[in-house]
């Protein structure tokens, strides 16, 4: 199939002489590091799957995802996706709708039942895993895939971790979530539910496990301290959005308060207003510009009437009423208090502070170390305490879904290697193909695929799925804006341009789809020039 975004020039008719001992530099076709899977925190090779999904090929995009991400369904719905901000085509017009593109797939993999296989023979080792969340479900799969065979255990009745009872339905719809960890479970990672791990070595050992990955998350809502009345109700956040998981709904009232400036303040102000509540209003200390919040949660609030109180701290909270005290930035943007108090009326307020980790299973392993409520790992995740590696929330990075998934991987690589005896080395990376690299005029305009969403009036009283999928049209269509940032995508203009026939299309199989004919080549920098993805690079003549 033709790629519709590049134009291909006729191939040159001279024949000319051998040429090319005149050369001073020469040709070379080279893979650059795209800007997208460099950003990915899940370590995606975005560009070759959007490349597979561009010809239709989507099972064959789809198993490219797999390498690295065995959860695509539910990436491509609450993946933050830095690849989108990172990605050069956002200097052209609007950055490739990768996350969409990647839901897509992900749903087409759940719709026919695709399967993966490991990818080597069983080790006969055992590892266990704590914590059914993103990260300890990806480094399951990860390692079953090397041949290990796992078993995760959970404190919890249904596996998940926070993208089961955090995230809310409305973004992540739960028969999504479980079919995708099923296919999982399916590859023999066994998981056993209700089964809280209190002391990590005494698991290891009678287990009789020969390594340990901990992914127990953050689960522990995080107090202020605001002096309350014994009528007043006051909850937190993760104990709301959890409870939304029970039989029994939270009863929250018809005005709540929000106290908290980030995703999970937005997601139990929707929650909020989903369970009835007329007014849910977030308070939060400093500007818009400084909340932790993703701007895409905070639209989404306010487009299903979710208010803002900005600059401002609760003081006091009684039967009804809470006192509110207006803040001020000082110069190094630091909310300081005015002593402008003000009452809001407020059936409820709900603690929205964070999360802090609950490390007792680790209390007395002297050789963990423990600094600012996360555990401290090397660049291996591997914790002070040989065999035990740690990863997602419970160690020092940003926490989302997608970093959890990265280090589940991340440490199955590692955690593989030092079961045989091996330095753990991770990839090493190919140069970066930046924006100035790439020649645009050659790909034509091609604007972004909206992702149909559900009516904001219907959305405040349902917790149907509010961003919809693309259909197959729709994604063929946003997979093909993707520019092949540093990649050949065999538009042929290497071929066409040059002057002297010196460009040989390969078949099949090979690691390159062309070569350069060097007897031919007399280095004039045609093909690099004009190459639109910056796929070919000219290095100095080795005599
Ligand atoms: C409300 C909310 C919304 C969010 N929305 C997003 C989003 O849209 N996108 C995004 O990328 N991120 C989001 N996040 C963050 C994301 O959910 C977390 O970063 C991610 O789930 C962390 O993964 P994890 O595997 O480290 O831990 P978790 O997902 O927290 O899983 C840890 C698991 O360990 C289990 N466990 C704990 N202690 C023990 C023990 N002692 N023994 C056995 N099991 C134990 C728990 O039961 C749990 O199942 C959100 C978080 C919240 C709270
Ligand atoms: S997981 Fe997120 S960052 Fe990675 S490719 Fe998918 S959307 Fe982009
Ligand atoms: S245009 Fe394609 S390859 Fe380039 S950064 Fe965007 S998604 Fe990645
Ligand atoms: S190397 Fe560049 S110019 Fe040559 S076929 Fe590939 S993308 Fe086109």
């Amino acid at each position: 199939m033709d790629k519709p975004f590049a134009i291909t020039l006729d191939p040159a008719s001279s024949l000319a002489d051998k040429t090319g001992s005149w050369r001073s530099e020469r040709p070379e076709y080279v893979r650059r590091l795209p800007p997208c899977a460099h950003a990915c925190p899940a370590g995606e090779q975005c560009q070759a799957w959007l490349y597979e999904a561009e010809e239709g090929n989507y099972e064959a995009a789809w198993r490219k995802i797999m390498e690295d991400n065995p959860l695509p369904a539910v990436m491509g719905r609450v993946c933050y996706h830095p690849c989108e901000t990172a990605c050069n085509r956002g200097e052209l017009d609007e950055a490739v709708g990768i996350n969409s593109v990647e839901r897509f797939l992900g749903d087409e993999g759940v719709r026919q039942g695709w399967t993966v296989e490991p990818t080597a023979p069983p080790t006969g080792r055992r590892v266990l895993v704590i914590g059914a969340g993103p990260s300890g479900l990806s480094a399951a799969y990860h390692l079953t895939r090397l041949g290990n065979s796992v078993v995760i255990r959970d404190a919890g009745p249904v596996a998940g971790g926070m993208m089961r009872f955090g995230i809310p339905a409305y973004r992540l719809p739960r028969d999504i979530l479980e079919a995708e960890i099923r296919r999982i479970e399916d590859m023999g990672v066994e998981i056993e539910l209700n089964s809280a791990v209190t002391d990590v070595l005494e698991a290891k050992d009678d287990g009789g496990f020969d390594a340990v990955f901990l992914a127990v998350g953050a689960h522990i809502g995080k107090r202020a301290y605001i002096p309350a009345g014994s009528a007043s109700h006051v909850v937190d956040a993760v104990s709301l959005l959890r409870s939304m998981e029970g039989e029994e709904k939270p009863k929250l009232g018809r005005r709540v308060v929000i106290y908290g400036g980030g995703n999970t303040a937005m997601d139990a102000a929707r929650t909020a207003r989903r369970l009835g509540a007329e007014e849910a209003i977030v308070v939060y200390r400093r500007t818009r510009d400084r909340m932790p919040a993703h701007d895409v949660e905070v639209e989404e609030a306010l487009e299903e009437g979710v208010l803002m109180k900005w600059l401002s701290t609760i003081k006091h909270v009684d039967s009804g009423k809470l006192v509110v005290e207006r803040m001020e930035l000082d110069e190094s943007g630091f909310p300081q208090p005015t002593g402008e108090l003000e009452e809001l009326d407020a059936d409820s307020l709900v603690l929205a502070l964070g999360q802090e980790t609950d490390l007792s299973l680790i209390e007395g392993v002297d050789d963990i170390h423990v600094d600012g409520g996360v555990v401290q790992v090397g660049p291996d995740l591997m914790t002070g305490h040989a065999g035990i590696f740690a990863g997602g929330d419970m160690v020092p990075a940003e926490r989302t879904v997608t970093v959890g998934i990265g280090h589940g991987k991340q440490a199955a690589q590692a955690i593989d290697a030092w079961l045989r005896g091996a330095a753990y080395a991770p990839t090493q990376e190919a140069p970066l193909a930046g924006f100035d690299l790439l020649n645009t005029w050659y790909y034509s305009d091609a604007p972004r695929t909206v992702r149909p969403q559900l009516d904001a009036a219907r959305r405040a009283s349902t917790f149907e799925e509010v961003v919809q999928g693309l259909d197959a049209t729709n994604a063929l269509f946003e997979a093909r804006r993707c520019l092949s940032c540093g990649n050949c995508f065999a538009c042929d203009n290497c071929y066409g341009v040059c002057p002297d026939n010196a460009v040989l299309k390969l078949a099949p199989g090979e690691p390159y789809a062309y070569a350069f004919d060097l007897d031919y080549c007399k280095g004039c920098g045609i093909c690099a020039e004009e190459c639109p993805c910056g796929a070919i690079r000219m290095v100095p003549e080795t005599i």
